[in-house]
């Protein structure tokens, strides 16, 4: 038993031009695939075969660097696909008071997202999260992922620069805008809040 590389939820070409087919031709054929099978070559024959992709990221977190990083970023691009809709949809009436409450308005998030998002600094990841019924911001840097911790990740946005550079060059708040203007797909989101736990990888 192994992890597949789940299937985009869209058309290649559905997301442009905030994410063209070609930046996916390389962000997921290549860089999502290889994470995945480094982590089936590395679980191969361990204690880790035949777990579930969280309890693998929760069990090497600090202690096999390499299986951790190749699990978390197959974990991260997975939910960042999800994350992503040509059509972006609603936010449920649930996580717009939710958002109303920690960040005054959707556009407030939406800049907050912005901002954080531009800031980190190098690779990295921009989630909006939930804990405790109060939505937050959070960043991870590199692979580092919110999929074994103690906040509800309800979207992610990938600040690596092999997800923006062939659309936009180094120009990362461009890609910010494009994507978190009209490409976050807000349904993803209201079905991680009204779940209230951690969304798991697909089998
Ligand atoms: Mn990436």
């Amino acid at each position: 038993m192994s992890f597949k590389l789940i299937p985009l939820p869209f058309d290649s070409s559905a997301l442009g031009p905030a994410i063209s087919a070609e930046t996916l031709s390389y962000h997921y054929d290549k860089h999502h695939k290889a994470y995945v099978d480094k982590t089936n070559a590395a679980i191969e024959g361990t204690m880790h075969m035949g777990k579930p992709l969280e309890e693998i990221i929760a069990a090497a977190r600090g202690s096999e660097e390499g299986l951790f990083n190749n699990a978390a970023q197959s974990w991260n691009h997975a939910f960042y696909w999800h994350s992503l809709s040509p059509d972006g949809g609603e936010p449920s009436k649930e996580l717009i008071a939710k958002i109303d409450e920690a960040f005054g308005s959707l556009d407030g998030l939406k800049e907050q997202l912005k901002t954080r998002g531009a800031g980190h600094f190098g690779s990295g990841w921009i989630w909006l999260a939930e804990k405790d019924g109060r939505l937050s911001i959070k960043e991870t840097h590199d692979g580092d992922t919110l999929a074994d911790g103690d906040f509800n990740p309800l979207l992610t946005i990938d600040v690596w620069e092999h997800a923006y550079y062939l659309d936009h060059q180094n120009k990362r708040p461009a890609y910010l805008d494009a994507v978190i203007d009209g490409k976050l797909n807000w349904i993803f989101a209201s079905e991680n809040l009204s779940r209230g736990s951690i969304w798991t990888y697909p089998e």
